[in-house]
């Protein structure tokens, strides 16, 4: 192994990105760098990097790359990630794109792989609007989609307090995903151009999709 696998996980709201990213954790050892989950926490905490970006989330647009940096900088100063990131929802312009290959850069490193979760469109807003997640182990869940086995407690864990984002609603998904396709999109052609980019259908089975991704990351960070 040359540097410890550099994963991005490319998709509009909705393609799967968090759900496998956190099966690639399971499945690799990687580590899940989510900047929505940062972002949200740093709303949480009521810093002034969160109160900044609460309106900004709330309307679905993005947040600026200062504050976005700002946050993702923070946590790849933790050591756990010396082993392997993937990253879920970053980068989502040209400036981040930038900053991340430079900083790097400065370790020796680059991105090893950027996955584009290809999805149709149409099917993400019922995706997004109906989804929910345990509050306290963070599992997924959807109103139609993927219902706990026992109504009301999380098959994972047990717990019996789920949470939904004030974000997942059908008017905001159209804005991110409108974001989406305006300013994260045009990233695939520029992995492209570095050679690190692959695709792949993200309409299939959750399982499928798990295998598939899996086959790319275990080629990256073997
Ligand atoms: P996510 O959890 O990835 O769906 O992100 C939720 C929201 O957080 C987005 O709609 C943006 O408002 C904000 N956000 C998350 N990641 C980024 C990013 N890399 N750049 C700008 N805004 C972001």
């Amino acid at each position: 192994m040359t540097q410890p696998a550099v994963v991005i996980l490319l998709g509009p709201p909705g393609a799967g990105k968090g759900t496998q990213a956190r099966m690639l954790e399971d499945d690799f050892g990687l580590i899940q760098l989510s900047t929505g989950d940062l972002l949200r926490a740093a709303v949480a905490a009521g810093t002034t990097a969160g109160k900044k970006a609460k309106e900004v989330m709330d309307a679905g647009l993005l947040v600026s790359d200062d504050i976005v940096l700002a946050v993702l900088k923070d946590r790849m100063a933790q050591d756990d990630v010396q082993n392997g990131i993937i990253l879920d929802g970053f980068p989502r312009t040209d400036g981040q794109a930038s900053a991340l290959d430079g900083l790097l850069a400065a370790v020796g490193q680059r991105v090893t792989a950027a996955i584009s979760l290809e999805v149709d469109d149409h099917a993400m807003v019922g995706r997004v609007a109906g989804r929910y997640t345990c509050a306290g182990c963070g599992e997924g869940y959807h109103d139609e989609f993927k219902t706990p086995a026992r109504a009301g407690t999380c098959d994972k864990c047990g717990g019996t307090a789920f949470k939904r984002r004030a974000d997942d609603n059908a008017e905001t998904v159209r804005e991110r995903l409108k974001a989406y396709h305006a300013q994260t999109a045009p990233l695939i052609a520029y992995y492209d151009g570095k050679g690190v980019l692959q695709r792949i259908n993200a309409m299939g089975a959750i399982a499928d999709i798990r295998a598939e991704l899996g086959a790319i990351v275990g080629r990256v960070s073997a």
